[in-house]
C-alpha cells in the first residue's frame, strides 16, 4: 500500500532498528540515559523531516508511511518514538497555521533534528480539561507577559522550541476562545525546572516548566490571530493521537515477536511450550489484537491526509492500539514465565512502556468522550468514516 520510495524508508528503519537499536536499548533504558547517539543517527536518516515538505528541507511522506515508521522505531525502543512525537505536532501546527515568517523561521532547521520541538499543553492542575488551563499571555505593547506552569513536558529539555498553550484572554467565554498557541524559545524566566521520574518511557526527559514574567514579541503567536489555539491544537492532536497508536502498535509488535519466538525454543512437558493450546491461544489472541491495531492505525493515518478532520480515526486508533500494546505486553509476561518478569528479558520494558500511551495525548476516558462527540455529528458510523 506504500509506493516503492516510501516502502524504502521503512525498510531503511526497520534495518536500522534492528542493527543498532535494539541490540543497545535494554542497557541505555536501564541507566536511563539519553540516546544521544541514536538521536544523531535519525537525524542523519531524515527522520525529524518526515512531516516537513521539500521546500523547507524536509523530506515529507504520506501520514501511513510516517505510522509505520514510527511503528518501527517503538518497536525497537518506545522512547525513540516519542522523540519524535512533539516535534511532529509543532511541525504540523506551523505547516497549518504559522505565518510565512514562522515556517521560514523554524521549518528548515526542525527538517535536520538541528532544532527540536516540544508542546505544553498540560499543567500541574489537570491535562484533561484544557479550556481550565491557567498559563497566562498578556498583551504588553508588541510583546506578551507569560506567567504559569507546565508539567509532564517531554523533550522540554533538549527542545530550543515549546509550542505553548495559554490564555490570551482569561475572561473569554466560553474559555477555549482565549486560547492561543504561542511559540516559545527559551527566553530568560522560562525555566525547565524538574526532570520527572517515571514508570518507562525512560531516556527521554518529562518535565516541569515554568514561565515567569516571560517576554516574547507578539510574532511569538501561532499565525496572526488571538483566540484560535484551542482549534488549532485539536487538529494538532490528531496527529499527535495516531503517532501514539503507533507508538503502541510497534510496542504490541516487540511483545509479539519476543513471545512468539520464545513460544517456540521453551519447552515443557517434552514440547515447545506453544503446543499447549493455552500458550498458544495467547499467541493468536496477541496476533489478532495487533493486525487490528494496525489495520486501525492505517485507517486512521489515511483519514488523516484526505485533508478532512480525523478525531474520529485518530481517537479510536489511540484507543485500541494503546489498549492492545498494555494486553499484548501483558500476555508476552505471561509467555516468558518468570523470564517475563526478568530485567534481562525486554518484555518487562515494554510492560513498563505501553500505560504511557493509555495516557498520553489524552487519556484513553478522554478518547472515548472524542469518539462519541464525534459519533453524534457525523450521524453514526458512516461511509464517510470508511465503515
Ligand atoms: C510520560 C508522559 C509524557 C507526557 N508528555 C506530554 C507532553 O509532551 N506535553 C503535554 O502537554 N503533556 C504531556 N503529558 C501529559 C498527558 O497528556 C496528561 O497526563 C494527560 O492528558 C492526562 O492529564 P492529567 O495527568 O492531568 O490527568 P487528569 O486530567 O487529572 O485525569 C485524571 C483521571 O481522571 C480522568 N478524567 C478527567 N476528566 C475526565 C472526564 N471528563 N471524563 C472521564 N474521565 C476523566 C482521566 O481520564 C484520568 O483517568 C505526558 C504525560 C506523561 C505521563
Amino acid at each position: 500500500m506504500l509506493d516503492s520510495t516510501e516502502q524504502a524508508i521503512v525498510d531503511t528503519v526497520r534495518d536500522f532498528v534492528d542493527r543498532d537499536v535494539r541490540p543497545v536499548a535494554r542497557q541505555l533504558e536501564h541507566d536511563n540515559a539519553y540516546p544521544s547517539a541514536l538521536i544523531e543517527q535519525m537525524k542523519q536518516l531524515g527522520m525529524f523531516g518526515l512531516a516537513i515538505p521539500e521546500e523547507f528541507g524536509g523530506a515529507e511522506v504520506s501520514t501511513p508511511c510516517f505510522a509505520l515508521v514510527t511503528e518501527e522505531l517503538a518497536r525497537g525502543w518506545m522512547s525513540l518514538a516519542g522523540a519524535m512525537g512533539g516535534h511532529t505536532v509543532v511541525a504540523k501546527l506551523l505547516l497549518q497555521h504559522g505565518t510565512p515568517e514562522q515556517q521560514r523561521r523554524y521549518l528548515p532547521l526542525m527538517a535536520t533534528g538541528e532544532l527540536r520541538a516540544a508542546m505544553a499543553l498540560t499543567e500541574p492542575d489537570g491535562g484533561s480539561d484544557l479550556q481550565a488551563l491557567r498559563t497566562v499571555a498578556r498583551r504588553d505593547g508588541d510583546e506578551y507577559v507569560v506567567n504559569g506552569s507546565k508539567t509532564w513536558i517531554t523533550n522540554a529539555r533538549r527542545a530550543e522550541l515549546v509550542a505553548l498553550l495559554c490564555k490570551t484572554d482569561p475572561q473569554a467565554d466560553p474559555p477555549h476562545r482565549g486560547i492561543s498557541v504561542l511559540l516559545m524559545e527559551k527566553v530568560p524566566g522560562f525555566t525547565v525546572s524538574r526532570d520527572l521520574p517515571k514508570l518507562g518511557y525512560k531516556g527521554v526527559e518529562s518535565c516541569e516548566l515554568s514561565f515567569q514574567d516571560c517576554r516574547v514579541p507578539t510574532t511569538a503567536l501561532l499565525g496572526s490571530v488571538e483566540g484560535d489555539g484551542f482549534a488549532q491544537m485539536m487538529r494538532g492532536l490528531e496527529i499527535g493521537r495516531i503517532q501514539v497508536a503507533a507508538r503502541a502498535t510497534g510496542v504490541a509488535r516487540a511483545a509479539f515477536d519476543d513471545a512468539f519466538s520464545y513460544a517456540q525454543q521453551r519447552h515443557s512437558f517434552g514440547k515447545p511450550i506453544w503446543q499447549h493450546q493455552a500458550v498458544g491461544h495467547l499467541l493468536a489472541d496477541m496476533a489478532t489484537r495487533l493486525t487490528a491495531a494496525r489495520q486501525l492505525l492505517l485507517h486512521a493515518a489515511r483519514r488523516y491526509d484526505s485533508g478532512s478532520r480525523a478525531d474520529l480515526e485518530a481517537g479510536m486508533a489511540k484507543l485500541f492500539c494503546s489498549e492492545a500494546a498494555m494486553t499484548v505486553a501483558l500476555d508476552a509476561i505471561r509467555v516468558h514465565g518468570g523470564h517475563g518478569y526478568s530485567t534481562e528479558f525486554d518484555v518487562e520494558r515494554y510492560f513498563r512502556d505501553a500505560p504511557l500511551m493509555i495516557v498520553g495525548e489524552g487519556t484513553n476516558e478522554i478518547q472515548r468522550d472524542v469518539i462519541t462527540r464525534q459519533l453524534i455529528r457525523r450521524g453514526g458510523l458512516t461511509p464517510d468514516s470508511g465503515y
